[in-house]
């Protein structure tokens, strides 16, 4: 993970080097304006106190408030937080809108707590960072391990240490406590909106372009049914225990069905058997890692076919992976640009709540295609003015131009 931080901080001074940035603003963007670590103790099922720990890592807010998820998963740490961070800081400044970038989470493995330990855990977060976090000032999310349910014991913690309910302290939340319609499915639109834009740069038909999809979680599986429905040829999908490919096509609903009857995508009857790192290297138009990090490497780099990686999980192409795949001429669109889906939603679900004014689903979405829509053109655009195919220093350059235009405006 520290490598995650890393690979953040020698991208952030590869753009920092091509945009002639003075060391002043490149030393407020490499650091994190605020870490935070909490114990949490916490009373478990068998009557004893068992206490965690807790991060908050708030990078910068020169946009707008910080904004990030909160992941609870064992191999959490402070390294790999400020990484997620720092993304977060250039998610938001690539896809305009109004926020800073911020990221929490618990070194915890939540599949093992009960409902009652896990909600009592979620509780004692928002009591530990309830100074902190607010709609003006840091707004979390769910991230990899949490979830909607989450979200609402967050809002209501915090809404009863206020004495009032504050919907907007937290986004991703259940519809009924205030989520916005098409949140859910926002990342995996949101990356088949970008997917559109660069088929239609490079002018490749869908109907001729084959896709295999790494993971078939929520962005991964929504992302995978949008695009089947609309022509594409899904050839391969994948979960935790392995992928499955079909050459001609998979039938995504016979495969969806397959996945709630079996628990797993493995041993579908109209498909054969892959590894998720067969996946990777398959002969396909596009690829598309939607769950882990670091999956793409300099050791399976050179083994990669398709035209076009779409970054939809964080950081699943290693830095030393990325130049030997511009090389080859593999188009890599980067995360912070590909599945910014999942906040641009987010920031409408935080706007609707200020409000207290609610937007149908048909209107989430044609926003959020206006929103991914023109961040996509304006990274493309960098990208050319380049002169190279280098998607995810054009993507950085936008943000860090944006950040550095605010630092500059408003004065240290
Ligand atoms: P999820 O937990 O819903 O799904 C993850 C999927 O990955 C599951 O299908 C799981 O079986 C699969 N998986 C786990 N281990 C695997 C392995 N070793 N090989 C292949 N597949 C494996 O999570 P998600 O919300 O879909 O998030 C996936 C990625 O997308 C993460 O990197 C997350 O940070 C990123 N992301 C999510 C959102 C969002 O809105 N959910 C937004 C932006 C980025």
């Amino acid at each position: 993970m520290a490598n995650q931080l890393k690979g953040a901080v020698n991208q952030l001074n590869k753009v920092a080097q091509i945009m002639g940035l003075t060391c002043d603003e490149l030393e407020i963007l490499r650091r994190p304006d605020r870490v935070l670590e909490v114990s949490l103790p916490v009373l478990m099922d068998n009557g004893r106190m068992k206490v965690f720990t807790g991060y908050r890592v708030q990078y910068n807010n020169i946009r707008g408030p910080y904004k990030g998820g909160i992941r609870f998963h064992p191999r959490v740490n402070l390294d790999e937080v400020k990484a997620l961070a720092f993304w977060m800081t250039i998610k938001c400044a690539v896809a305009d809108i109004p926020y800073g970038g911020g990221k929490g989470g618990i070194a915890v493995n939540p599949k093992i707590l009960s409902r009652g330990e896990l909600e009592r855990l979620t509780r004692a977060y928002t009591r530990g960072f309830a100074d902190f976090i607010g709609p003006k000032t840091d707004i979390p999310a769910p991230d990899v391990g949490t979830t909607p349910q989450i979200m609402a014991w967050l809002m209501d913690e915090y809404s009863h240490i206020n004495g009032e309910n504050i919907p907007a302290v937290v986004t991703g939340k259940p519809v009924e406590v205030g989520g916005s319609l098409g949140r859910e499915t926002a990342t995996g639109l949101g990356g088949f909106y970008v997917l559109e834009q660069v088929l239609s740069k490079m002018k490749m038909a869908k109907s001729k372009t084959s896709v295999a999809v790494q993971g078939f979680g929520n962005v991964g599986m929504n992302f995978a049914l949008i695009a089947y429905r609309a022509g594409y040829k899904i050839v391969a999908v994948s979960d935790s225990r392995g992928g499955i490919y079909n050459a001609s096509g998979l039938n995504l609903a016979e495969v969806l069905a397959h996945k709630q009857a079996t628990g797993s995508v493995v041993d579908f009857n109209k498909a054969k058997n892959i590894t998720n790192e067969k996946l990777l290297e398959l002969p396909v138009e596009v690829v598309v890692p939607a769950a882990l990090e670091n999956v793409i490497s300099e050791q399976n780099a050179g083994r990669i076919k398709a035209k076009i990686i779409l970054e939809l999980a964080n950081g699943p192409t290693m830095e030393s992976a990325e130049a030997k795949l511009n090389k080859k001429g593999v188009l890599v669109v980067p995360d912070v640009l590909a599945n910014g889906g999942g906040v641009i939603a987010s920031y409408f679900e935080w706007v609707q709540n200020i409000r207290q004014y609610y937007w149908d689903q048909d209107k989430v979405e044609a926003r959020l295609k206006e929103k991914i829509v023109a961040a996509f053109e304006k990274v493309w655009q960098t990208m050319e003015a380049g002169g190279n195919r280098e998607m995810r220093n054009a993507a950085y350059i936008v943000a860090v131009e944006r950040l550095v235009k605010a630092l500059r405006t408003r004065g240290i």
